[in-house]
Parts: C-alpha cells; sequence; structure tokens
C-alpha cells in the first residue's frame, strides 16, 4: 500500500509481444478509473516513473525464456503480494513454448546471427519458477477478465474467471457449430473470451488453454478419427499450451505412440 493509501500495481515483461499490455492500455474507457484506484507503480510499458515495491498486486506478461527472466521473475514473486500470469505465454508457455519440441542449441542458431552470445532455456510458464496466485487466459488476454481480476484483489473476494469449457459459451450464443468443418478447439479449451472466433466464423485454436477437466486423449482419438494426422494433432495441443501439464503429457503420449506405432 503506498502512502497515499491507494494499492501498487506492477507489470513486468518476460518474453512476449506486449500484447497483454496493450490490452490493458486499450482499456482507455476505465484506465482513469482504475489509476484512481491504484497506484501504477510500475509499468515501463506505460510510463517512465518506476517506483520500487513492493507492490500489492503484480501481472507477469510472458514466457521465461532465458536465465535473466528466472531471477526476475523471482524478483517479481518477492516483490508482490498477489502475483497474476498476464496471458497464455505466462500462463501456459503460450506461443514461445513452440520452440520446446526443437533442441535449444537447434533454435538459436536458425535465429539468431551469433548463437554463441545467447543463452536460453525452454520457454516455461512462470508458475514453473514461482508461485502465482491467478492466472489470466488467453492470447491476448481478455479486457472484462482483467477488471474483474483487480476488482477482486481491491476488495479482497475471489475473482469469477471462466474455467468450463468454450463450446458451452458458444452455444449459448447461438454459432453454429463449426467442429466437423474445422475441428475447432473449443470443446477442450477454456471460455472466457466469449467464443470469439467461432462467432467470426473461425475455429478455436485453443488460445486460453486447456477447459479444467478437458478429456484430451479422447478429443485427440475424435480429431484422428474425423481425418486428422497425428501430427496435426500434436501440433494443436503444442501451439498455444504446450507447457502447460495436462496438454504437455497429452502431446507427449501421442508423440511416443506415434514412435511407437
Ligand atoms: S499471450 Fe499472446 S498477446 Fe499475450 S504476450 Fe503472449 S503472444 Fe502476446
Ligand atoms: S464451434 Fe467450436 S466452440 Fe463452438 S460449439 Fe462447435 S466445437 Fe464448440
Ligand atoms: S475462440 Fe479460441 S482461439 Fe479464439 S479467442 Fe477464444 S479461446 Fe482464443
Amino acid at each position: 500500500m503506498g502512502t497515499n493509501g491507494k494499492p501498487h500495481l506492477a507489470v513486468y515483461k518476460l518474453s512476449s509481444c506486449a500484447g497483454c499490455q496493450l490490452q490493458i492500455l486499450n482499456l482507455e474507457d476505465v484506465l482513469l478509473d482504475i489509476a484512481g484506484a491504484v497506484e501504477i507503480a510500475y509499468f515501463p510499458m506505460a510510463s517512465r516513473r518506476m517506483d520500487p515495491g513492493p507492490y500489492d498486486i503484480g501481472f507477469v506478461e510472458g514466457a521465461v525464456t532465458e536465465p535473466a527472466e528466472i531471477e526476475k521473475v523471482k524478483t517479481a514473486r518477492q516483490q508482490c503480494r498477489v502475483l497474476v500470469a498476464l496471458g497464455s505465454c505466462a500462463a501456459f508457455g503460450g506461443l514461445p513454448s513452440m520452440k520446446n519440441r526443437f533442441p535449444q542449441h537447434e533454435v538459436e542458431r536458425r535465429v539468431y546471427q551469433r548463437p554463441d552470445w545467447i543463452h536460453s532455456v525452454a520457454a516455461r510458464p512462470v508458475s514453473e519458477y514461482v508461485k502465482v496466485d491467478a492466472i489470466l487466459r488467453g492470447c491476448p488476454i481478455d479486457t472484462s477478465e482483467f477488471l474483474e481480476l483487480v476488482k477482486a484483489v481491491l476488495i479482497g473476494i475471489r475473482p469469477r474467471l471462466a474455467s468450463h469449457s468454450l463450446c458451452l459459451e458458444c452455444r449459448l450464443q447461438e454459432n453454429g457449430c463449426l467442429f466437423d468443418r474445422t475441428g475447432c478447439m473449443g470443446p477442450v479449451t477454456a471460455a472466457g473470451c466469449g467464443a470469439l472466433c467461432p462467432g467470426l466464423g473461425r475455429a478455436c485454436e485453443g488460445c486460453r488453454g486447456p477447459a479444467e477437466g478437458a478429456n484430451l486423449a479422447g478429443f485427440a482419438r475424435l480429431l484422428e478419427a474425423k481425418g486428422y494426422s497425428r501430427r496435426d494433432v500434436i501440433d494443436r495441443f503444442q501451439k498455444y499450451a504446450g507447457a502447460e501439464p495436462s496438454m504437455a503429457v497429452a502431446a507427449t503420449a501421442l508423440a511416443w505412440e506415434e514412435a511407437h506405432a
């Protein structure tokens, strides 16, 4: 809590595209209200002002992909009373975790001119290194969920964040089902985005990570029965949440079966 009595908020960035931080800045209509309720004490993308910790609530965007970021995330944990993984990179490894299926030195060699200068590690979620109090799903995050979380922390209640399947949300909106035509990931993906992609006639690609209790093995069999190759299925599982434990186990089991068929 700052000297002005307002809770202090911090936003940290690891390896990411900054799209989730941009979503916060896009909250133009309510950003002044947020700034009235909390002190935005550390948010380098938004302000040159950087007050030292401790902070009441901290958001970490991005996956951990280098040793310096391991230290950064440990510092964030020490500085913040409540620590939130902001977006699928921080929550599940996100798109950066696609590199984990290749040897690290091979990735570095392909991307950088001087790989000998690079010291990267496999892309991991923040929770791999420190305790996380909440996650905000999505690539990028949904702004209404961000506001729900900030409000919940301010008044000391549990935030209402969806973890059931996206299909429920999609059917409530009376969208036509795209599964047969596209292999939509909705049945195993967590709701909360308003079924954005199916609502626009596009398949869900699973950017919010697995729904609670998702039957990933059963869903893989369903996709294969529809004609998708084993490699297609594994790629879908590893796209946004490849480092999330249940997705990682499911993808590894599929790859093992493929190798030993
Ligand atoms: S979750 Fe998506 S939008 Fe957010 S930082 Fe990662 S890549 Fe960017
Ligand atoms: S379109 Fe996708 S999210 Fe919607 S009901 Fe069908 S499978 Fe579920
Ligand atoms: S429909 Fe799927 S891919 Fe699209 S925003 Fe929602 S969770 Fe992400």
